[in-house]
């Protein structure tokens, strides 16, 4: 294959691709497109790859800035996505069921995702990563522990305003609810959270998170009746994620905790003579 030549792009038509990138409002297109104009005169760059990277360059741009304006929106906890959790870590978990759901059409379908399993093992991260990835295509996110939601209809609820913050918080494409079961909500708490979701039911997407099983549900609840209705609304087109395995949070306690049994092993090896060195002790005795 005989090498590229350098070519070298006039700069009129090098200005008027820049004034259209200002004019469509493509400032990140605009920012990268110097560096690719010049690689495509140095040869380096072929055009399919020179027009993938304008553009990726503007999505990226685009992705960012929603994921700001979702931050601040949205109440996420912090930014967790797909590409930083470790499936090795936990091996109970599909990872293509995981990868799948990131493709986000259960938000389409208005289905919801359930994460089942003890602390530390990546129900919140997975649940905020989801959010994370559905506010970069532009959908609409929410986030709440489930007694910070009941609080915030309580405090609506007091203030003659629970009509409007149900219909705001019925509102988003997705809306996470993380922590079912770490405390104990009252019943009037729990009420008001079944007609969230009652709302929420085959309108909107939700991702709920629990340290209990669903047998459990009704005492978190403090009502047996309304858990199970609950429930049956929540599962009803549901994906449930239930992760068995270890605390996350806990691999650096036990990563020292097995470097330290090993160094002191291995002092005890060092202080205690081998079984070949007491043989050879013992036969030199003899
Ligand atoms: P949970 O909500 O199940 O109690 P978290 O999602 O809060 O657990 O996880 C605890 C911490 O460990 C978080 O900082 C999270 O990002 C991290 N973490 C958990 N599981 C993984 C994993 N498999 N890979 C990478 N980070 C993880
Ligand atoms: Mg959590």
């Amino acid at each position: 294959m005989s090498p590229r030549l350098p070519q070298h792009s006039p700069p009129s038509h090098r200005d008027a691709i820049r004034g259209m990138l200002a004019d469509l409002k493509m400032p990140g297109s605009l920012e990268a497109v110097d560096g690719i104009l010049g690689e495509i005169d140095g040869g380096k760059l072929a055009a399919t790859e020179a027009i993938n990277r304008l553009l990726s360059a503007q999505i990226t741009l685009r992705n960012n800035r929603r994921l700001q304006a979702a931050m601040r929106s949205s109440r996420l906890p912090a930014v967790k996505t797909l590409e930083t959790f470790d499936f090795s870590f936990q091996p109970s978990i599909k990872r293509e069921q995981i990868e799948s759901l990131h493709e986000l059409g259960f938000i389409d379908r208005k289905e919801n995702v359930v994460l089942l399993g003890p602390p530390g093992v990546g129900k919140t991260h997975l649940a905020v990563s989801l959010a994370i990835a559905a506010a970069q295509r532009g959908r609409r996110v929410y986030y709440g522990t489930l007694i910070d939601l009941i609080t915030s209809l309580e405090e609506a609820q007091a203030a003659g305003q629970l009509r409007r913050r149900l219909a705001v918080l019925s509102h988003p494409a997705l809306l996470v609810v993380d922590e079912i079961g770490y405390l104990p909500v009252n019943h009037s708490g729990a009420v008001l959270f079944f007609q969230l979701m009652n709302r929420r039911y085959e309108n909107a997407s939700t991702v709920l998170t629990s340290n209990k099983g669903f047998e459990e549900w009704g005492e978190v609840l403090g009502d047996d009746v309304m858990a199970a209705a609950l429930i049956d609304r929540v599962v009803h087109h549901c994906h449930l994620v239930n992760i068995r395995g270890n605390s996350y949070r806990m691999r650096e306690h036990s990563e020292l905790h097995r470097a330290l049994r090993s160094d002191v092993e291995n002092t005890a090896e060092a202080v205690r003579p081998s079984r070949k060195a007491k043989m050879a002790a013992n036969r030199n005795r003899s």
